[in-house]
Order: C-alpha cells, then structure tokens, then sequence
C-alpha cells in the first residue's frame, strides 16, 4: 500500500468531521429532517471542465467561488448551488465540504428503493472523474478506507446500501459511470470490513 495515503480516517461522532480528510466549509449545507441519520451512501463522479483532472474548480464550484467566465462548459452550471460531503481527488488528499451529520447538496432529485430526497439521509462522495476513464488505485483505496470510518460511525450504513447517482436518479444522472468498478468496490470493501481492527 502507498505509505503516503492516510489508513486510518476516523468519523468525529459529535461534529461529524473526517480526521485526516482537508476541510474547506461549503455554504451549501443545512441540517438533515429532524431524527433522520446518514443511512446511505452515494458514489459520484465529477471533474470540471468534464474530463480535465487535478484543477481547482470542483472546490470552487462547491464554494460557491467557480469564475463562470473561464470556460464555455460553465455556463452550464452558472449559479448552481451545489456540494458533496467529501471528494476524493485522482491523487491527494480527501477533501471535506459538509459535516456527515448535515445535509449536502449533491443528488439532487433522485430516490433510493421508493424513499425519495436522498440528500436527506444519504453521504455523498465524489470521485474526480469521468463516466469512461478509469477511476484510480489511489481512488479506490481512500474510498474504502473513508467508507469503513463511516460504517464504524454510523451502525445504520452497511455495505448493501451503498449506491451510485445514476442508481437513484436514473434518467438525469449516468456518475459514476461504467468506469467506476462496483466489484472491485465490494470486494476491497468487504475485505476491509471483516479484518481484525486494532482500534
Ligand atoms: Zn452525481
């Protein structure tokens, strides 16, 4: 395993922060519906301009602070008010917009086997990428780790109830696309789970 990669995130229980993961506080965030928990979590895949990797403009779009002028795509997504819990760059570390006990902003209309408004009980994670280019090692491996920190947190989340944009909004979103390995996922996942932790 890279020694440079974090093996060890922890969810805080009362701020529902990531030990390790970069905070950058996005404006777009509220509180969950009263009494509801994380229970789900949501894959995504973005990269801004679409296909172009390692650039600010994810961060900025989730900060509200994306110059709109810089490319033609943007136009696209001027004065979208939108953000994810956390984003996993191609490379580098994990980056935090919203605490998992708040409600981010990232799915959007989208429902989860018949419960509509999933931002209202899901995390949401984005992967920098596109729907056709191979998500990487690095990637993989951080989700993972992130995904077994919230499981730990949160005894409400399990493995089946992990799913993709496209899966919950299904005629407007294709993320994280066939690119993303859903096996590899479950079982680097499953592996993770089941191992004896010294915690
Ligand atoms: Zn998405």
């Amino acid at each position: 395993m890279n020694l440079e990669i974090c093996t060890n995130y922890i969810v805080n229980p009362d701020t529902g922060l990531i030990n390790s993961a970069v905070q950058v506080p996005s404006p777009n965030q509220d509180a969950r519906p009263q009494g509801v928990k994380p229970e789900l979590i949501l894959i995504h895949g973005i990269s801004l301009p679409p296909g172009e990797f390692g650039g600010a403009a994810v961060k900025s779009l989730f900060t509200n602070s994306l110059d709109w002028t810089t490319h033609p795509y943007y136009t696209q997504i001027k004065d979208l008010l939108v953000s994810a819990h956390l984003f996993i760059p191609r490379q580098g570390q994990v980056v935090q917009f919203v605490p998992l006990d708040r409600r981010a902003w990232h799915a959007g209309k989208s429902s989860f086997q018949g419960r509509e408004s999933c931002n209202d009980f899901s995390i949401g994670i984005e992967l920098e990428g596109t729907d056709e280019v191979p998500y990487t090692d690095e990637q993989y491996t951080r989700l993972i780790l992130i995904v077994d920190a919230i499981f730990d947190a949160y005894p409400e989340m399990s493995i089946r109830k992990i799913a993709g944009h496209c899966d919950v909004s299904p005629r407007r979103k294709t993320d994280p696309g066939p690119a993303f390995d859903w096996l590899r996922m479950y079982d680097e996942l499953k592996t993770r789970v089941e191992a004896p932790k010294n915690k």
